[in-house]
């Protein structure tokens, strides 16, 4: 089996993966930053979404565990202090894989450029470069309001405890294949509104955001961040692809949303 090492790049993190690396050898795993089975990352989430998006030419046959190195760690769920017990089991396989549902991002321009398409693994939030986001929601193909506001945040079941959270989404269980759309700070008043509320949508439901003033746009996926030119819409739903998690032993969603949000 082949496996690669992600560090966050800190002294501790950069210590554990060489220990990490050296174990994995002596059972005789090939080291293999390019093509790996299983991808392990040592940080915190931030360092798993790097991984994942370096990784993401290979998410059928990649799986990810990660591990957390004074970080919260909702993804990166491991201890340090866990590491030889990490090892030993990913040196036994099999193991198995829960999948998660991943968010599919299609950013159309004016000048005809081709579309870019992007895949999420927490979220995309969509703003403008100065003063509020006005742009029209269609929700399956039917115009749904025009928001007003800071931006719009569109994420997945297992980001749904990042940024999402933050804005008032709830929290969903990443069985559930859906996308939240959640507002920051919408302008509701006599003249402009909007629901309020975030909204769930299953799988098959697309949904369109068309800017109405400004064209220009900030564009995250994720930690990327990117300023998009002339864009004429932003379109979301549920991927096709899914990411796959390397599980050990049972760590069912709600514990970890308790331990990393309730306390343990
Ligand atoms: P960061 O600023 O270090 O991340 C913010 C925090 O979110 C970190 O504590 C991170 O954990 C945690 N986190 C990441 N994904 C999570 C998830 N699915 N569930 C629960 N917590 C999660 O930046 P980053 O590490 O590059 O992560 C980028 C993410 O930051 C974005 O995808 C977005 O969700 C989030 N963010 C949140 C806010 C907000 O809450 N107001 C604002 C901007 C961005 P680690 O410490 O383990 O990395
Ligand atoms: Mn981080």
């Amino acid at each position: 089996m082949k496996y690669a090492v992600t560090s966050r790049g800190d002294e501790v993190s950069n210590s554990l993966c060489d220990k990490i690396k050296k174990y994995l050898n002596e059972f005789g795993l090939t080291y293999d930053k390019d093509q790996p089975d299983i991808v392990i990352t040592v940080g915190g989430d931030g360092t798993l979404l790097h991984a994942f998006h370096h990784y993401k030419h290979c998410l059928e046959t990649t799986a990810f565990v990660g591990i957390h190195t004074g970080h919260l760690g909702f993804y990166a769920d491991w201890k340090p202090e866990e590491v030889e017990k990490l090892v030993i089991h990913i040196s036994k396989t099999p193991y198995q894989i829960v999948e998660y549902p991943l968010l599919e991002v299609i950013v159309r321009h004016y000048d005809d450029e081709s579309p870019e398409r992007f895949l999420a693994l927490n979220e995309c939030t969509v703003k403008t470069l100065e003063g509020s986001l006005v742009c029209n929601v269609e929700i399956k193909g039917d115009t749904f309001e025009t928001f007003r506001g800071d931006g719009l945040c569109i994420s997945t079941p297992s980001g749904s405890t990042a940024y999402n959270k933050a804005l008032g989404g709830a929290i969903l269980h990443p069985s559930l294949a859906s996308i939240q759309i959640s507002e920051m700070a919408s302008i509701n008043n006599r003249v402009y509104r909007t629901v309020g509320s975030p909204l769930v949508l299953p799988q098959h439901h697309t949904c369109l955001l068309k800017p109405l003033n400004d064209v220009d746009m900030r564009i995250t996926i994720d930690h990327l961040s990117l300023v998009h030119k002339q864009v004429k819409t932003i379109q979301c739903r549920v991927a096709e692809e899914k990411i796959r998690f390397a599980r050990f032993r049972p760590f069912p969603f709600w514990k970890r949303v308790k331990e990393s949000f309730v306390g343990e």
